[in-house]
């Protein structure tokens, strides 16, 4: 008797929370979630966004085009929505700004986020202007196999927001190829994240995360400093301050970790495999957002689809107002990436500050905030660094080499003869690991990758080819020192040794 009292006012209090902290807005919103079943269904089935994205298409032929970036490992259809409005403006002069959801399987409200956006654009005449000077391209369920198999991996067990380098899955070939293709400048990846990190919970275990949506943008060096600008100054801040004001709760996107038996923060990222980073070192505007769930499964659902929709507007309205200034950052950054002449950087260290973090506590039903130690991976300072040389030579080389450098957007061009050098720059890895660049005379052979570092994915190429990244083709083990010699076959050239070289 006592357990089922004791359960009955656990289940009221946690009731409270959602209520006091979380409430769902009083709208309509006919997503395939909230239809028909009172009880939401919180995964929303894969024929259920089809036939939603098929229906919404057939009400507005002449604003949304629907087909599909390829398929999935499984055969299913991954979904592409094109969405504009017939203006003085031609279609190849309009902004162009991608949307991503579902890239994890069991975050199906990233999904959802996604439909009832398009919802709203087509729906609500301010916002279907925003698509008279814009192109909007959604892609809502790259994971159609994860989101059919409620996982967050594809059906190859790879993360598919860990995979854009190394590309093991075909998912994101597919995702990148089409991303290439359209050349968004902008591009907003959705996510859900969990409340209860077990780290918090060690601090306290009735507390769980106050927020409605954390955001994750950049700060890896690579990136031109024009692109992080104005993703943090045009992008971020206007939509954190623009769902304050909606009554969410914002912060930074974080991960913990223990240092000196101390809980700390690590706020944002750097590494090129997820979609916030490896974005935008293609210099387009790029923020990955995290709508609250996963663990909260249905609880407070439409708030939360409300809370992806509502960034998707923000963005779009300040994509809309703030064209010229967003194509002079991308003209900047590819002047700057055609040009090569910003340093490599290979590794950075992170600042390290105190920020505030605000929890729930579900048992007193009532808000606390902690102040933590945290890495701020936004602000880094270079550590090792090195010029771009002229080019890179691969070889041998492997068709994955090939493979990862072109989907990733980088022009590859091969020799068409062999040539000798007497003397070229190349990485030597010392016995601590530790490598460095030494010079030596190298035979050329036919077929070896010529990589040009003046190309508008220099910094992608950076990132790739500098050896100590952690995203690096030879971090990842695609390219592999060769054993005898303890070199790494990657090869830097100079300009004039570039003019030497045929290549085709
Ligand atoms: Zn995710």
């Amino acid at each position: 008797m006592f357990t089922i009292c004791f359960v009955a006012v656990m289940q009221g209090q946690t009731e409270d929370i959602y209520q006091k902290y979380f409430p769902d807005p009083t709208i309509d919103m006919p997503v395939p979630i909230t239809r028909g079943n009172p009880v939401f269904n919180y995964f929303t089935k894969y024929k259920d966004v089809l036939s939603f994205i098929d229906e919404l298409a057939a009400k507005y032929p002449d604003i949304m085009t629907v087909s599909s970036i390829g398929t999935t490992q499984k055969g299913k259809n991954q979904p592409m929505i094109l969405l504009t409005r017939k203006s003085k403006t031609a279609d190849q002069d309009k902004l162009r700004v991608t949307f991503i959801g579902g890239i994890h399987g069991n975050e199906p409200l990233s999904t959802d986020g996604m439909l009832y956006l398009m919802y709203l654009v087509t729906h609500d005449p301010s916002n279907l202007a925003l698509l008279d000077n814009m192109i909007l391209q959604v892609v809502p369920m790259v994971n159609a196999d994860g989101r059919t198999a409620e996982t967050r991996a594809s059906n190859n067990s790879t993360d598919l927001n860990r995979d854009l380098t190394i590309l093991k899955a075909k998912e994101s070939t597919n995702l990148k190829l089409a991303i290439n293709k359209f050349d968004p400048h902008v591009v907003v990846d959705f996510h859900e994240f969990s409340p209860a990190r077990l780290d918090f919970k060690e601090l306290n275990d009735c507390y769980t995360s106050a927020y409605d949506i954390l955001f994750l943008y950049t700060g890896n060096l690579n990136v031109d400093p024009a692109i992080r600008d104005v993703i943090k100054t045009v992008f971020v801040e206007p939509t954190k301050s623009f769902l304050t004001d909606k009554g969410r709760r914002v912060a930074d996107y974080c991960t913990t970790f223990m240092k000196d038996n101390e809980v700390w923060l690590n706020i944002g990222g750097i590494a090129s495999r997820s979609s916030a980073t490896n974005y935008a070192l293609q210099n387009r505007i790029s923020m990955l957002m995290e709508i609250r769930g996963l663990s909260e499964k249905e609880k407070s659902a439409k708030r939360r689809i409300e809370t992806a929709a509502l960034t998707g507007l923000s963005y779009l309205k300040i994509a809309h107002d703030h064209e010229s200034e967003i194509k002079e950052a991308i003209k900047i950054a590819n002047k700057n990436a055609v040009e090569a002449t910003r340093v490599s950087v290979s590794t950075s260290k992170p600042e390290t500050i105190k920020r505030d973090y605000h929890f729930v506590d579900k048992c007193k039903v009532s808000d606390t905030t902690i102040v933590f130690n945290a890495n701020y991976n936004v602000n880094q300072s270079p550590d090792i660094t090195r010029p771009k040389p002229g080019a890179f030579l691969i070889f041998p080389a492997s068709e994955k080499v090939k493979k990862v450098l072109e989907v990733s957007g980088v022009l590859v061009k091969v020799t068409k003869q062999p040539f000798q050098f007497n003397k070229i720059e190349q990485y030597a890895v010392n016995e601590n690991g530790q490598i460095n660049i030494v010079e030596g005379a190298v035979s050329i052979p036919e077929e070896a990758l010529v990589i040009d570092s003046q190309q508008p994915m220099s910094n992608v190429i950076a990132d790739l080819m500098e050896p100590e990244g952690a995203n690096s083709l030879y971090a990842n083990n695609i390219i592999k020192k060769k054993n005898k010699e303890n070199m790494i076959p990657i090869y830097r050239i100079s300009r004039e040794q570039l003019s030497q070289l045929s290549t085709k």
